[in-house]
């Protein structure tokens, strides 16, 4: 957010500003999705609405998790919130008591550390470098589940890194799962959608159907249906569990508004071209930023094939200075400001997901500006002393 503010202030200023710093969608959701609203508003009942969410969405979500192999659940498993972040925080005051350990891989989705924190749990990072391609082990898992953390958090498809685990690497840590049983799983798998190469989305209850009691699946319209701003997520997993976010629901906003609600059944069962459209179009788009990562000597870069992020390893580059500016570049910080300063590119870095080797790339961006962009930081690299 602060990188977008400072490219937005120089935009502002008349500089011209290539921005891969925000990680949301650059599209919208199909007509079918505005017209369900705009019938909502006009019947619109303006009573409060269910805690849990409307029968209706939870069955459209119910059969969305369905095709993702998640079977066998019904409305009591399933809740939904103002967006997947809502939900996690949810979960995070449901499940973590002061001082309990929550266990992530690091790069993390910055607002993990940011809600453990906010309900005081203990935090232990799990090291994902570029090395091993920001995936965790089943050896660092287990090492990590034998202190019994109260919950693991994990994301797939990754934000930050684009990352996503093959079936046989979820199978395996699964199987490190099964034989932790005093542990909480949630699994962030917003992007699950957003998959590439035809590597397919797998989950560890597709897995190992035993971990169902304790594995809780998150899920957003954010990404895949260009609806960020709409604002709805949800989970499924225990019964318990989803009482518990929907208990949280009751006391906090009673309900995601109804209009929201019309929209988001829209999306879930309307016509799915949209996403599958896009996700075409960021498997191009994915080619293209790394096509021309490969020629910038020195990058490592482990390949994403899902979400819209590639995250670089750019520490080749510290300790040069940018030959034209004069500026000195130590770690991430002073490279993305650097890059902005100089070349007008605007990417996150490394160390807002605890890995500050690395940037974020988004590749969001109309497609006219990705090559322009590309080019930039390549120019960019080229002029370190
Ligand atoms: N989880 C991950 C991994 C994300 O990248 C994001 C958004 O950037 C979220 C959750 C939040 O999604 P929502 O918009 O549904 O709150």
């Amino acid at each position: 957010m602060q990188v977008a503010e400072k490219a937005k202030r120089l935009k502002a200023e008349g500089r011209d500003i290539i921005s891969f710093s925000i990680g949301v969608p650059n599209f919208l959701p199909g007509e079918h999705v505005y017209a369900a609203a705009r019938e909502a508003l006009a019947r619109d009942s303006g009573q409060y609405g269910s805690n849990r969410g409307a029968d209706l969405l939870l069955d459209a979500f119910l059969e969305h998790i369905g095709k993702l192999g998640l079977t066998g659940y019904g409305r009591v498993n399933v809740a939904t919130g103002i967006g997947a972040k809502h939900v996690i925080y949810n979960l995070a005051e449901a499940l973590l008591d002061e001082g309990d350990t929550i266990a992530f891989p690091t790069p993390y989705w910055t607002s993990y550390l940011d809600i453990a924190e906010i309900v005081n749990a203990k935090i232990e990072l799990l090291p994902c470098p570029p090395e091993q391609d920001y995936k965790l082990t089943p050896a660092q898992l287990d090492a990590a589940l034998a202190s019994k953390p109260k919950v693991f958090l994990f994301n797939n498809p990754s934000n930050p890194t684009g990352m996503v685990y093959t079936r046989e690497e979820i199978a395996a840590l699964a199987d490190v799962l099964v034989r932790h049983p005093d542990t909480w799983v949630i699994t962030d798998d917003i992007y699950n959608r957003m998959v590439f190469d035809g590597v397919g989305y797998h989950n560890f209850v597709q897995a190992r159907s035993e971990l169902r009691d304790r594995v809780i699946f998150i899920d957003s319209l954010s990404k895949t249906y260009g609806m960020p701003g709409w604002r709805v997520g949800f989970m499924a997993g225990p019964e318990e569990v989803a009482q518990a976010v929907v208990t949280m629901n009751s006391n906090h906003i009673t309900n995601i508004p109804e209009i929201t609600t019309a929209a988001a059944i829209a999306a879930l069962t309307g016509p799915q071209d949209v996403p599958m459209q896009k996700c075409a179009e960021f498997q191009a788009k994915r080619d293209q930023v790394m096509a021309a990562l490969a020629q910038i000597p020195g990058i490592r870069c482990p390949r994403p094939q899902g979400a819209f992020y590639v995250f670089p390893d750019i520490s080749v580059a510290y300790g040069k200075t940018h030959a034209p500016t004069g500026l000195a570049l130590a770690n991430d910080v002073d490279f993305c400001n650097a890059l902005l300063e100089a070349k007008g590119v605007a990417c996150v870095p490394g160390s807002a997901f605890g890995e500050p080797r690395a940037m974020r790339i988004s590749y969001t961006c109309p497609t006219a500006q990705l090559a322009p962009g590309l080019q930039r930081i390549q120019e960019f690299f080229a002029e370190l002393q």
